[in-house]
């Protein structure tokens, strides 16, 4: 059963998140057994537990498993077999996940009940701000939310983001109204299928909207960073829209145009002029609080790879807080910050009992906490497995989840650390995503498709008698939008950076791109969310000296081995030192909407 959380009802919502995280064992308990219970006859469990239900069984019998083996089945109901094989309620969609497998989005199961949950999730965000956050209900959210496009599988179930999905369901068209939901962007402007549309007109609504404004926002910091950035393109264009009454005839799209016309009414010039002035100010420092100047806090996720946006969020948002409300993901929606108002360095996120069943591999760190560390074992050799109530504070673990929708004993990949307990629920800090290397918006490249995309770019370098002999790279997020840079060291006459070589290493940025995973190329082409490529040449050392550096920060010399991303702004400038030639892709790689395979 899905409890019912009534966002208007504060004080009793409040109460409901102390009964779950005060009975987090019993929760968790309760739910798996309903798992069980439910999905008994499904290919998958049946083969396992062949009709227990009973906890130390599933431990026993089930494996913790990685996507390569949820794949198959995720396959055959995409190609027509019944949902049974996985789940005893019908798989209604397919999440396309932005963590990849061969270079495509993995897909999650999801059921139409699923969306419930969600909500659930949703509903108790408000009244945890509303503890901290006054008057919220005086005025309206500007978030900056967009759909991405779907395909369809050959069984013609729909696979797309879960965002999409849940922008795009009864759940949140058809949201009851509530006055702490109160948003800018009317809904025919999200679901735009055209991002510039969108954008354009979720910023027109906005700045019309301005003096309603409490909060503004976007789901990840990137994508809000993104918004200012085209506000930054596109401000006096908006303004002369304000001041016309009218609006850009290339925003074509029907609905989102006659949403759009409806918040704008008619001229404005007064209104164009007051945000002329802003806009044309030397400086765009704090210019979220001086165009919306009643928001009180920017509500973005800054937690994980969106922590490099923090500077430039603070930069432009002239201090406002900046607050992550939530953890979730295609799998599952997870947990939620019970302290909104933390800094983003401290914030820890509180697993909902209720979401699903969480179970925990126990990672053992080594020095530098952003390395995936290792899985520790028992004297059998099976990983360790424990319990959301059996977490230990201060320790790293890699999240295992049981959903409701097919999933059993899945390895998410997110690597948490427990910061401490809410009542009986443990709360984490949000590490890294295992293997993950770089990251700009949503993508998520691992050293394995780094190495695959280097290994062939580096090919285009024959012809010149040059060798790379080492590569490392980091996400420049300096600037909007970020970009990655990797710093390569060629070795071979003649030296690689005169002239004729020139395009040859811009076709290695173009070749890298090409083979790096679907997600990176969206956001390059579709989402232009990432900026082309850049290698940077670096002068014959100049690894050397980024090993020397890593020595003497307490790497061993005999383990060491070249980092395929450097974090840290002294190895950095290590290599930026030794810099003799910078290089930019020149085209936009190839993206489509990707095929589900046939079997
Ligand atoms: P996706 O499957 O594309 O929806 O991405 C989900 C992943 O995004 C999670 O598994 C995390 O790695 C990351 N993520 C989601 N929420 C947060 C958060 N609040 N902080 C850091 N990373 C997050």
């Amino acid at each position: 059963m899905i409890p019912v959380c009534d966002p208007n009802d504060g004080p009793g919502s409040l109460r409901l998140l102390e009964e779950l995280t005060s009975n987090a064992d019993q929760v968790q308990q309760r739910l798996l057994k309903e798992i069980l219970t439910r999905n008994l006859d499904t290919e998958y469990l049946s083969g396992f537990l062949q009709g227990g239900t009973d906890r130390d069984l599933f431990k026993k019998r089930l494996p913790v498993v990685d996507y390569d083996k949820v794949k198959p089945y995720v396959d055959r109901i995409a190609n027509g077999e019944p949902s049974t094989i996985i789940s005893a309620k019908p798989i209604t969609e397919l999440l396309t996940s932005s963590g990849t497998s061969g270079g495509l989005p993995k897909m999650m199961p999801s059921t139409e009940e699923e969306l419930d949950r969600k909500t659930f999730l949703y509903n108790l965000l408000i009244p945890v701000i509303n503890k901290y956050v006054d008057g919220l209900d005086q005025g309206k959210g500007m978030y900056l939310l967009f759909v991405k496009p779907e395909i369809s599988t050959p069984s013609g179930l729909t696979a797309r983001p879960v965002l999409t999905s849940y922008y795009k369901s009864s759940h949140f068209r058809n949201r009851p109204f509530n006055k702490f939901n109160v948003y800018t962007s009317p809904d025919e402007t999200i679901l735009c299928s055209d991002s510039k549309q969108s954008m354009y007109c979720q910023l027109l609504c906005g700045l019309i909207q301005r003096d309603e404004v409490l909060r503004v926002g976007a789901v990840f910091a990137s994508a809000f960073l993104r918004a200012v950035k085209f506000l930054e393109d596109h401000w006096q264009e908006l303004c002369s829209n304000i001041r016309t009454g009218h609006i850009s005839d290339w925003i074509a799209e029907t609905s989102c145009r006659n949403a759009a016309s409806g918040i704008l009414k008619g001229p404005n010039s007064e209104l164009a002029e007051l945000i002329e002035m802003e806009c044309q100010k030397d400086t765009w420092e704090g210019i979220v609080k001086r165009l919306w100047p009643r928001t009180k806090y920017i509500d973005v996720i800054v937690t994980g790879s969106m922590a490099q946006y923090v500077p430039l969020l603070e930069f432009y948002g002239g201090g406002l807080p900046l607050v992550s409300t939530m953890y979730a993901s295609s799998e599952c929606y997870f947990g939620i910050n019970l302290k909104p108002l933390d800094l983003p360095s401290d914030v820890s996120y509180t697993l909902l009992p209720n979401m699903c069943y969480y179970e925990f591999l126990k990672v053992e760190k080594g020095e530098e906490e952003e390395e995936d560390g290792i899985i520790e074992c028992n004297s059998n050799g099976e990983a360790k497995v424990v319990d959301l109530v059996d977490v230990e504070v201060g320790r790293y673990y890699e999240l295992v989840v049981t959903t409701f929708t097919g999933l059993y004993r899945y390895r998410v990949g997110d690597i948490l650390m427990v910061t401490g307990f809410y009542n009986a629920a443990p709360q984490f800090r949000f590490v890294h995503r295992r293997n993950v290397v770089l990251s700009v918006d949503t993508d998520k490249t691992t050293e394995e498709d780094l190495l695959n995309a280097v290994t062939h770019a580096k090919l285009l370098l024959r012809p010149l008698g040059c060798l790379l002999t080492e590569y490392t790279g980091y996400a420049d997020t300096s600037s909007i939008p970020g970009h990655y840079v990797l710093f390569w060291e060629i070795k071979g006459p003649p030296p690689p950076i005169s002239d004729p070589h020139r395009h040859v290493i811009e076709e290695c940025c173009a070749e890298v791109e090409a083979r790096l995973d679907s997600v990176y190329r969206r956001c390059r082409s579709r989402d232009r969310s990432i900026g082309p490529l850049e290698i940077r040449v670096v002068g014959g050392g100049a690894f050397d000296a980024l090993m020397d550096f890593c020595v003497a920060q307490g790497s061993s010399v005999n383990q060491y081995k070249t980092p395929r991303c450097i974090k840290s702004k002294e190895a950095i400038d290590i290599l930026e030192e030794r810099v003799v030639g910078r290089f930019f892709s020149s085209k936009v790689p190839h993206w489509e909407p990707f095929k589900v395979q046939t079997t």
